[in-house]
């Protein structure tokens, strides 16, 4: 990324953070723009913040993002390495008895704050785009994406040369005992897949960023 398009990326993080398109806004702490390096080939979407996410500003801290974090390290990369960010950039969240708990966004609000993904999108051009869990499949890959039967495949994609899906941490964190090793074990392989596609991807085009 050259340094025009990386003032026009730190611009857009800057409107995005005082973003007020909708209603989120309002009950939000921070928002979560994304984090790492813009001129990766190999972008990590998610679905939206959660609350350990809202109160940092930062995509996938806590359980989920130390395993993501572990899971990045056994295919050789760190968050140095690609860029991590969600579909939603601010925390959906209801208050029940005092306490905020995650909910669905509704259309209206992924609807108003795709825009700003799509920019980021454009400025980083990323060969691969990994979604990280159904939802970000649903909107990234086609409508009626399936987690559990097209996780692992890739699509090729109009916001990235290819695209495939993993499970979500926080859903791998749910599971227990095998279950949770064989889901862990996807994450593994379904990054090391994205990588590798990544580099058959850099050779099929001559121009494109150096970090793998
Ligand atoms: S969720 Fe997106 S559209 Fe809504 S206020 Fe936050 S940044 Fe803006």
């Amino acid at each position: 990324m050259d340094s025009q398009k990386l003032s026009q990326f730190e611009d857009l993080k800057k409107r995005a953070q005082n973003c007020t398109k909708c209603p989120l806004s309002e009950t939000r702490s921070n928002v979560v723009f994304g984090e790492g390096n813009p001129d990766t080939p190999l972008v990590l979407v998610g679905e939206g913040p959660g609350e350990n996410e809202d109160a940092t500003g930062r995509p996938f801290v806590g359980r989920g993002g130390a395993l993501l974090d572990q899971a990045l390290k056994e295919n050789g990369m760190s968050r140095k390495h690609v860029y991590i960010c969600n579909i939603l950039k601010c925390r959906a969240c209801v208050t029940e008895f005092g306490k905020r708990r995650n909910r669905q966004p509704t259309p209206e609000e992924t609807a108003a704050c795709l825009p700003w993904l799509e920019q980021q999108l454009e400025l980083i051009k990323p060969l691969v785009i990994l979604c990280l869990g159904g939802v970000a499949a649903n909107i990234l890959i086609h409508r009626d994406f399936r987690i559990s039967q097209e996780r692992g495949k890739f699509f090729e994609s109009n916001i990235a040369r290819y695209a495939i899906a993993a499970l979500h941490p926080a859903y791998i964190l749910r599971q227990e005992g095998e279950a949770f090793e064989r889901a862990r074990a996807t994450l593994v392989e379904d990054i090391g897949a994205a990588r590798r596609k990544v580099i058959e991807a850099k050779k099929e085009t001559p121009v494109q960023p150096t970090l793998f």
